[in-house]
């Protein structure tokens, strides 16, 4: 694991996290070019993001950052599968959550590492890459403030409710955490689609101020359960949230055919090749996230409103109860 600091332009600590799978390169990339492009702002570049304790480039857009409290902690995790270019090398980290420091395997090992270094951030965003089909989607396991301001941030339709699926992945053990799907393995597009959701999250929370946050409502889909591959050629009918008709098969191989017999359910990280073990996962849309009640007075890291400790500590209520407010501003 190689962990970068860098120096927020307001108050929140955030953390971004690529290399959990070490045959998703993206990830490693977009935190090398992040932490290139915070070390460049040190240089007095014109975005705000400054380093030390050093408040003087009277410069600054906006003159109420708290400069020198907030932390972007970059971090690679899984080197040693990065550089393997395998998805792990003794077990899946995603899948190794809370893990043992004792254990004799690998991942299971840097689990609680990982997690220490991510105790106590006010955002977290964990990047991945896939072998479905686009679009990119977030995912989260449990609605907070925090999460709601990135995911209604980040630049997708979707965002995926995991609470219901296993719990031993880092965004179901890591409070305050959106892991996102940013396109293709191996793709360009996913490095650069990767990339902007960086930067809009790192807005969100007012590590970097370069320019104002945008935020946009996101469709919620509930993922129900797991959908088991048996063997032999496997085939896929239907994209990620594309509705499946009732009666229709999802995906087969020579074990099993998926016939859905309800309505309403949407593949979620549908693929053929992509896991060993599952097709993907049948979801079902249960309603949209909406933005923030007011863009700017949650933020941890704006330091305006002062309100900085709600967004770390609220409660999945309060996230629920926030999207009914009026507009305050
Ligand atoms: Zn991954």
């Amino acid at each position: 694991m190689e962990t970068i600091d860098r120096v927020s332009a307001g108050s929140a600590r955030v953390a971004i996290v690529g290399g959990i799978h070490g045959d998703e390169p993206a990830g490693e990339r977009i935190v090398r070019r992040l932490a290139d492009e915070l070390d460049a702002a040190e240089d007095g570049s014109g975005n705000d993001v400054e380093f030390g304790d050093d408040e003087g480039s009277g410069d600054e857009e906006s003159g109420d950052e708290e400069s020198g409290e907030g932390i972007v902690r970059l971090i690679i995790a899984n080197e040693r599968a990065l550089a393997a270019k395998a998805r792990y090398t003794d077990t899946d980290l995603n899948r190794a959550f809370p893990g043992d420091a004792d254990s004799d395997e690998y991942e299971r090992a840097l689990a609680p590492r990982l997690a220490a270094e991510l105790e106590g951030m006010d955002a977290v965003l964990a990047l991945h890459t896939s072998r479905s089909a686009p679009p990119p989607f977030a995912i989260h396991s449990g609605l907070t403030p925090s999460v709601r301001r990135t995911v209604t941030a980040m630049p997708v339709d979707y965002v995926v409710d995991a609470s219901g699926l296993r719990g031993t992945t880092l965004d179901s053990t890591v409070p305050h955490t959106v892991s996102i799907e940013v396109g293709r393995q191996g793709s360009e597009e996913a490095v650069e689609f990767g990339y902007e959701a960086c930067l809009a999250f790192l807005r969100a929370h007012g590590a970097i101020d370069d320019e104002p946050p945008t935020f946009t409502e996101a469709t919620v889909v509930a993922g129900d359960e797991e959908v088991p591959k048996g063997g032999g050629e496997p085939h896929v009918h239907y994209a990620n949230f594309e509705e499946i008709p009732r009666g229709a098969v999802f995906a087969e191989d020579d074990v099993y055919t998926h016939r859905v017999e309800e309505e309403g359910v949407v593949p979620i990280l549908a693929s053929e090749h992509g896991y060993e073990e599952i097709f993907g996962i049948y979801g079902r849309v249960t309603g949209t996230l909406e933005p923030p009640a007011s863009a700017s007075e949650t933020a941890a890291g704006s330091g305006g409103g002062g309100e900085a400790g709600v967004e770390g500590g609220g409660t999945a209520e309060e996230a629920d109860a926030t999207a009914e407010e009026v507009e305050t501003e």
